[in-house]
C-alpha cells in the first residue's frame, strides 16, 4: 500500500495545499517500519548470575540489563535471602536460580548460568573467581581486579585452566567519550602526549566496604585504579616507574585501616609522564588532561557512570565534542556476552587487571618506602 499521496490523488484533491497535506499518514502505516529492529526469537541471549546485591549491582547492573540486547539475568546469588527474593521477582530471575555463598558451588548445575558477574568486596574477588571457573563458568570480575598481584594471577590460571574468560569490569573501555579520547591520542590529534594529569576524589563515609583494609578497601585500588587505567589506555603503554605518597589523618575515624589520600606519579617508557591524585576525603571531583606537544584533550568527569564532557584544544582553538552515550554497564555486559557466543577475546581480560595490580602494589611500595619504584 503506497504511503505517499500519488499524482492522481494530488490532482483529485484540486492541488491545493490543504488537501495534500491531509493525505499524509499522520499515524505509523499498518506494516512495520522498515527499520524496525526485531530480536531473532532463536537469538540466544547469555545468561547471567550476578555475585553480591550491593549498592553498584542494584542501582546500576540489574537495571542495565534492561538495555542489554544479549545479556539476561537468570540467577542471583546473596546472603540476604528476602533481599534476593525481591530482585529476582522484580528482574524476573525464576526464584529456584537464587544462591546463596555456601551453596554457590552448585550453580555448575545450572545449564542457565553462562557468566558469573563478581560485585563483591574487593578481598572476595579472587575467591569466587576461582570458585566461578571451577564451576565451568565464564566470569566478569569487577575492579579492582582482587587484593594483590599473586591472586590476580591465580585468577588467571585457574579461568585458563578451566577454559574460560576471564574480564574485569572496565566500563570506560566500552564508554564513547573514552573512546574517542583514546582514538584522538592514537591520532596524535593535537601531537604527541607529553604528560597527563588525573584526579578522582570523593567522599566515603562510613559504613562502607571502602574503608575496611581486610576487605581490601582504600582509595588506591578503589578510584586510583581508574587513573592508572586510563593513563595505560590513553598512552598505550606501560608505566615502567612510579613514585607516590600517602595520607592517613590520625584524627579521621574513617581512615583508621585505610589511607585518604595517594598521590602518585608513572613514568611510560616514550618518557611521557603522568601525575594523578585521589582521595576519600573531599567533595566528589573527576576529570583528566593529557597534555600534548601542539595542544590538550580534556575530559570532566570521565569515570563517572555519565555526563562525561570531552574538549580537544589545538591551534588556539577548543572544540566541546558530542556523541551519543550508552550505558556503560549493558555495553560491557553484552560485550562479554558477545565473546562467550563468538568465541572471541574480551578487550580487558584477566592480563589488563593484573597489570592495573602491578602499578597499584608499586605504587604502595613507593609510599611506604618512599622511594621510586621500578614496575
Ligand atoms: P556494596 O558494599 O554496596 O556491596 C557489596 C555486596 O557484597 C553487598 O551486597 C554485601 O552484602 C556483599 N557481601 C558479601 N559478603 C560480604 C562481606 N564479607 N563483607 C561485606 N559485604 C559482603 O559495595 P559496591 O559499591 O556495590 O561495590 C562492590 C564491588 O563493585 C567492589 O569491588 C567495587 O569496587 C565495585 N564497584 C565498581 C564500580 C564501577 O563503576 N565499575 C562502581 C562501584 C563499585
Amino acid at each position: 500500500m503506497p504511503i505517499e499521496p500519488t499524482r492522481r490523488d494530488f490532482i483529485r484533491a484540486g492541488g491545493t495545499g490543504l488537501l495534500a497535506a491531509a493525505a499524509i499518514p499522520l499515524a505509523p502505516p499498518d506494516k512495520q517500519r522498515p527499520d524496525l529492529q526485531v530480536l531473532k526469537p532463536g537469538g540466544k541471549k547469555v545468561g547471567w548470575a550476578i555475585v553480591g546485591l550491593g549498592q553498584l549491582a542494584l542501582a546500576q547492573v540489574m537495571p542495565a540489563f534492561r538495555e542489554a540486547k544479549l545479556s539476561r539475568p537468570v540467577a542471583l546469588v546473596s546472603g540476604h535471602p528476602e533481599k534476593a527474593r525481591a530482585v529476582a521477582d522484580t528482574y524476573g530471575v525464576d526464584p529456584k536460580n537464587i544462591y546463596n555463598y555456601d551453596n554457590f558451588d552448585s550453580i555448575k548445575d545450572n545449564p542457565d548460568v553462562d557468566v558469573v558477574y563478581i560485585i563483591l568486596p574487593n578481598s572476595m574477588h579472587a575467591e569466587y573467581t576461582m570458585r566461578s571457573a571451577k564451576a565451568g563458568k565464564h566470569v566478569l570480575c569487577e575492579k579492582p581486579m582482587c587484593a594483590n598481584v599473586a591472586e590476580a594471577q591465580h585468577m588467571i590460571d585457574a579461568c585458563k585452566a578451566a577454559g574460560k574468560k576471564l574480564m574485569v569490569a572496565y566500563r570506560l573501555r566500552f564508554e564513547p567519550y573514552n573512546k574517542a579520547a583514546i582514538q584522538f591520542c592514537r591520532e596524535k590529534l593535537c601531537g604527541p602526549i607529553v604528560q597527563m594529569e588525573m584526579s578522582n576524589m570523593q567522599n566515603t563515609r562510613p559504613p562502607n566496604i571502602r574503608l575496611s583494609k581486610a576487605l581490601a578497601g582504600g582509595p588506591l585500588g578503589d578510584i586510583g585504579v581508574y587513573c592508572i587505567n586510563a593513563c595505560r589506555y590513553l598512552s598505550g603503554e606501560e608505566p615502567v616507574e612510579v613514585t607516590a605518597m600517602l595520607y592517613q589523618p590520625a584524627d579521621d575515624p574513617r581512615f583508621a585501616e585505610v589511607p585518604r589520600d595517594y598521590v602518585f606519579t608513572m613514568r611510560f617508557p616514550s618518557g611521557v609522564h603522568a601525575h594523578c591524585g585521589v582521595t576519600f576525603g573531599s567533595n566528589s571531583s573527576r576529570r583528566y588532561r593529557v597534555h600534548c606537544t601542539d595542544g590538550y584533550i580534556d575530559m570532566e568527569h570521565p569515570f563517572g557512570y555519565s555526563g562525561q564532557e570531552l574538549r580537544s584544544f589545538k591551534q588556539r582553538q577548543e572544540t566541546k565534542h558530542n556523541l551519543e552515550t550508552v550505558n556503560h554497564f549493558a555495553a560491557e555486559m553484552d560485550h562479554l556476552s558477545d565473546c562467550v557466543l563468538n568465541d572471541k577475546d574480551p578487550l580487558t581480560p584477566g592480563e589488563e587487571g593484573l597489570a592495573d595490580m602491578r602499578v597499584i602494589a608499586a605504587i604502595e611500595e613507593a609510599a611506604r618506602t618512599g622511594q621510586r619504584t621500578k614496575i
